[in-house]
């Protein structure tokens, strides 16, 4: 299997008390030798863990995270500096940065994502494109109001998403701290054990962690919730 196919998904299944993740479902248990498939029960049966990225571009009224250089499965060390923008209507994603303000069609396809809109808000819909890129074309966006710390990405997107709580009569604003605590610390954690699990198959065909006592009994209630948050 290639780097690209498993960057769409994980396989996972439950041998030996192990939870055993891998690019495909193998013909033994790496654990015991035995064949993997034919003695398994039903509900150690193997699942497919989702890759918990999104692909930018296809999600509408969003807020979206990626490393500024590469991508998540791609160079991402975990340390790496982290980029941040919004898309409109049609998946364009509005960032800013020491050039100014961005609108790219492309570059997005790898992102962590939390969308900014319920599905039955018309009025904002409507009125997203419009507002986003009147929101861009402030004086305050301009190349050298770029502050690496202070007035940087994040600065931007933060600023549009708390216009967007004040056009729906919230008079209080979110820090950064809270938005992110509220909205991308869950997504992130999720995506950071991925990150791991992908990065370990890559390496040694498998990911290995004995399965939490609870679920030896109870099988997979909801595979991607429990596994992967
Ligand atoms: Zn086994």
């Amino acid at each position: 299997m290639q780097p690209a196919d498993l960057e769409q998904g994980i396989i996972m299944l439950r041998h030996c008390k192990k939870d055993i993740y891998c690019a495909y479902v193998p013909d033994c248990c790496p654990v015991c030798g035995q064949s993997a498939v034919a003695s398994q029960r039903l509900e150690d049966a193997p699942v497919r863990i989702p890759s918990p990225f999104l692909n930018g571009h296809r999600e509408k009224f969003s807020f979206l995270l990626k490393p500024t250089e590469g991508t998540f499965l791609r160079g991402y060390d975990g340390m790496s500096d982290l980029h941040v923008g919004i898309t409109n209507s049609k998946g364009i994603v509005y960032n800013y940065n020491e050039a100014g303000v961005h609108r790219e069609e492309w570059g997005w396809e790898q992102c962590v994502g939390v969308p900014l809109l319920q599905p039955d808000m018309y009025g904002l819909i409507n009125q997203w494109d419009k507002y986003l890129e009147d929101f861009s074309i402030a004086e305050t966006w301009l190349p050298h109001r770029y502050e690496e710390n202070q007035h940087n990405c994040y600065t931007y997107a933060l600023a549009f998403v708390n216009c967007l709580l004040a056009a729906q009569g919230k008079t209080q604003k979110l820090s950064k701290n809270e938005f992110t605590e509220q909205f991308v610390l869950s997504r992130t954690r999720r995506a950071s054990k991925y990150i791991t699990i992908y990065q370990t198959i890559l390496h040694d065909n498998f990911y290995i962690i004995d399965t939490p006592r609870a679920k030896q009994f109870k099988g997979y209630s909801n595979a991607t919730g429990n596994l992967l948050q």
